[in-house]
């Protein structure tokens, strides 16, 4: 066959975000009223009085969660929450999800009812319908894909291509809890493999272990913005590390920026999880990923509003396209952000 001699490219030479802009780049929109498709946090459709908000995420065994560490019922919970935080980096509310799942020989009912605990819980608590999904058996493990659908008036939606320079960078929370999470549990995971009767220690961690296990979408943020009328000049939710996600606000928005270390959220309990690990807390928030924080940028009028709201830190502000994408340390060196693998 001539397929034969075609010459294969591995991909990891361009990596996920390369292969999406591969596959995704010759997309033509052929309805008017898809106002959003590839390239934000979820795509956007004009139904006239209300636009419709749609994201989809692929969770699979082994590769976004081992179940060696991870309740089944956490895992339901956090399947959604993902995704309704893409939602909400749009400024809009999740209404829906859809659920689909394959399971492998070794899931018993018990265990599905466990995971489905975990997705009505999630349901409940942000006030989400359940309204569908698909169900198949798998050969090699466990793999939930969820899709939520979210409301929004046009007018309302933010997106991440639209920052301004001089507007003010802002993140919500904390960031780098749910990494330095991840490092405890794979730690004693390794602990646990080199000896059966090794007892993990997990006391006290409480904290970075909700953060990866449980996370939770920043549903509160969107309310306080429609509260005090407050309408952020570009959004996206903090799932890649804080560095990555930056790359892409500065990259769409065609901007530079500049941020400070001193003014990076970090909980005491993840720098000293960190510490613990001879790392710097600093490349948690980074690089680290999964903390389903917002990152969003304000005009400095609305700077004053946020300032009370004890969840918001402003981290530094959008500049020119040439300056780039600055980080100012501590010390004052100026290190240009990386989208992955900033070491100290
Ligand atoms: P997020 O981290 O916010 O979930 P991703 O990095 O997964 O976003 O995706 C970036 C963009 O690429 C999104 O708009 C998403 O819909 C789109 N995308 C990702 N994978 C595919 C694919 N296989 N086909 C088409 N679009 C995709
Ligand atoms: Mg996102």
């Amino acid at each position: 066959m001539s397929e034969n001699k075609k010459k294969y490219r591995e991909i990891s030479e361009i990596g996920e975000f390369g292969l999406i802009n591969h596959i995704t780049k010759d997309i033509n929109l052929k309805h008017s009223n898809t106002l959003k498709g590839v390239g934000d946090d979820a795509a956007v459709i004009d139904y006239g009085e209300i636009c419709a908000v749609v994201t989809t995420d692929l969770l699979i065994e082994g590769i976004h969660f081992n179940l060696i560490y991870t309740p089944l019922k956490h895992l339901g919970y956090k399947a959604v929450v993902v995704n309704l935080s893409d939602v909400y980096a749009m400024n809009a509310i999740p209404k829906q999800i859809i659920v689909s799942i394959a399971i492998s020989k070794k899931f018993a009912i018990e265990h599905v009812e466990e995971i489905y605990e975990g997705i009505k819980l999630a349901c409940e608590n942000y006030n989400i319908d359940l309204i569908g999904g698909d169900t198949s058996s798998s050969l090699t493990g466990l793999a939930i894909s969820i899709t939520a659908i979210g409301e929004a008036q046009k007018e309302d939606i933010v997106y991440r291509n639209t920052a301004k320079k001089n507007d003010i960078l802002c993140v919500t929370g904390n960031l780098g809890s749910a990494y330095m999470g991840l490092q405890l549990l794979e730690r004693e995971k390794e602990l646990f493999n080199n000896d059966p009767n090794f007892k993990p220690s997990l006391e006290g961690y409480d904290y970075i272990l909700q953060r990866q296990l449980k996370p939770e979408a920043r549903k509160e943020i969107i309310e306080f913005f429609k509260d005090l009328g407050i309408k952020p000049t570009s959004m996206i939710d903090i799932s890649d590390g804080l560095s990555s996600e930056i790359k892409h606000i500065c990259e769409k928005s065609d901007v530079g920026c500049k941020i400070f270390q001193d003014k990076i959220p970090i909980d005491e309990n993840a720098s000293n999880m960190a510490n613990e690990f001879n790392m710097e807390p600093l490349t948690a928030a980074l690089n680290g990923g999964e903390d389903y924080e917002l990152l969003f940028t304000i005009n400095v009028n609305d700077l004053e509003k946020v300032q009370n709201n004890p969840l918001i830190h402003p981290i530094g502000h959008i500049a020119d396209k040439d300056h780039g994408a600055v980080l100012i340390t501590s010390s004052g060196k100026s290190i240009h952000l990386q989208a992955q693998g900033w070491i100290h």
